[in-house]
Formats: C-alpha cells, sequence, structure tokens
C-alpha cells in the first residue's frame, strides 16, 4: 500500500507520568518527539489546576496540545439518562474519553490503509503489570508503547524529570491525588472534602447531579460516592470522621515508612 504513515501520539491525562513522558522524550527520543502529537481528551469536566498545569506543559515543550472534546458533553447525556456514571457504569469513560480518541485516530487514518497510530503511553517500570491487562484498542492500527517500561524509569525518576525541566507536579496534588474530573467516583471521601475546601463551586455542582437523579433517595446508593451523599458527607460530624480516619491512616502509613521504607510515602 502506498503512502503508508506513522502518526505518533502521547495522550496526556493531566497527570504527573504522562506529563513527565513528554519531557523525558524530548530529551531522550528527540526525533521522535519532534513529530509526536500531544493530545488530551478533556471531558469538560476537569478541574481548573489541569487546565492551567496544561498550558504551562505547552509554555515549557514549545508544543501545542491538541484538545479532544466530546462530541455530546457530559451535561446533554445526563440530562438524557438522568443516571450518574458509577464504578460499574463507565459511560462518562467511554462517551468523555474513548469516544473522542477513537474518532480522532479514525480521522487520522482514514483513506489510509495501512497507516498506524504509535501511541505512547505514560505507565511506570514499577507498574510495569498494568501494561499486560488493559483493555485493547478494537482499531488494530493503533499500537501502544511504554517507553518508561523500556527505560527501567520508576515514580522516583518520574519526579527527578519534573523536578528537572522545571515544571514540577500540577497544583492539584497538593490536594489530591489524581487528574479527571472533579466529580470522579474514584476518589475518597478525603478527595471529596478537598474539593469541597479548594473548589465549593464544583462540589455544589457536583451535589446537585446527586439530586436531579431519577432515582435519587430510592436506593441505597445515594450518588458518586457509594456510602453516603455528598450533602451528608459535609456535615460536621461526617467531616470530623472522615478527617479522623485520614489522620489514622496518614499516621499508619509514616510509622511503616519509618520503620521499613526509605521511599516516601504516597499522598492519602
Ligand atoms: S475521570 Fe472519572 S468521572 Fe471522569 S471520565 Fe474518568 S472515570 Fe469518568
Amino acid at each position: 500500500m502506498e503512502n503508508k504513515k506513522e502518526y505518533h501520539i502521547l495522550s496526556l491525562s493531566g497527570g504527573k507520568d504522562s506529563t513527565a513522558l513528554a519531557f523525558f522524550m524530548k530529551e531522550n527520543m528527540p526525533e521522535i518527539f519532534e513529530k509526536l502529537e500531544l493530545v488530551f481528551c478533556d471531558t469538560e469536566q476537569e478541574i481548573p489546576e489541569t487546565y492551567d498545569y496544561l498550558r504551562k506543559i505547552e509554555v515549557f515543550l514549545n508544543k501545542k496540545i491538541t484538545q479532544l472534546k466530546p462530541r455530546v458533553g457530559f451535561e446533554q447525556i445526563f440530562q438524557t439518562r438522568k443516571i450518574l456514571p458509577s464504578i460499574n457504569r463507565r459511560w462518562c469513560t467511554v462517551e468523555l474519553k474513548t469516544r473522542p480518541f477513537n474518532l480522532f485516530v479514525h480521522n487520522l487514518l482514514k483513506n489510509q490503509q495501512g497507516s498506524k497510530v504509535i501511541l505512547y503511553i505514560g505507565i511506570r517500570a514499577d507498574e510495569s503489570f498494568r501494561t499486560y491487562n488493559r483493555d485493547k484498542f478494537s482499531n488494530k492500527s493503533i499500537v501502544e508503547h511504554f517507553p518508561f517500561v523500556e527505560y527501567n524509569i520508576t515514580k522516583n525518576d518520574v519526579e527527578n524529570i519534573l523536578e528537572k525541566c522545571g515544571i514540577g507536579y500540577s497544583d492539584y496534588y497538593k490536594w489530591r491525588k489524581r487528574s479527571g474530573c472533579y466529580f470522579c467516583m474514584f476518589q475518597s471521601k478525603k478527595d471529596w472534602l478537598n474539593l469541597y475546601y479548594n473548589h465549593p463551586q464544583l462540589y455544589k455542582k457536583a451535589m446537585s447531579y446527586e439530586y436531579a437523579q431519577t432515582d435519587y433517595g430510592k436506593r441505597k446508593r445515594f450518588g458518586w460516592n457509594s456510602e453516603i451523599s455528598l450533602k451528608d458527607l459535609i456535615k460536621p460530624k461526617n467531616i470530623k470522621i472522615v478527617e479522623e480516619e485520614y489522620n489514622k491512616l496518614k499516621k499508619r502509613k509514616s510509622n511503616h515508612f519509618t520503620i521499613c521504607s526509605t521511599k516516601l510515602i504516597d499522598l492519602l
């Protein structure tokens, strides 16, 4: 087949690993970096710190980030379904991330049989097990690469890469563990409280979606968190419980750290 092409794509999440990978590739794989396209699947529900960080990445790398938007946004989908996404019903990921990315690849490869997308993913060497049981792309023209696994880059190395290039971590790491939607159901109760402290208007917005569900209050699971509604979570007695549990856990982790580990503890 004529004109077979290879497109090199790095999908940024707004988190530390994929960001470090972009800087790592600039330094260690300059020829690929030259033709590398940085892509961000914007759910349009990210926290403001993520958008700030993406702008910073563009400046530091002197490269534009292609932002892929969902064809139909969260608000519109929710208004139709009136059911929140959940751990077992992750329609958010499918509609807001997977579909836009697949469409992007489809358009890129349209009428180019035999062309390929080489997708670079920031899975680190210390979590290489994640490369084994990944959901495979149905599009066989996408080939995944894991440079951090290949170069044995671990969590400490990622920290060093970000420090060395001067960009550091996104500001949200001061109060939250991961990138993604402000209402992500994978966040802990402490993360929810931190969202309330840092972005009360977003917390209230997430709370309003719980009320708007058709079956709100009719079943045990109230909404984003499987144990407690957002309205109840911010009652003083519950804040106290969550904060105390968090502090206990932190203490346990830090004791463990002192006794047997030379690694920095994670944020809880
Ligand atoms: S970050 Fe969370 S809420 Fe957003 S798309 Fe991913 S799983 Fe869904």
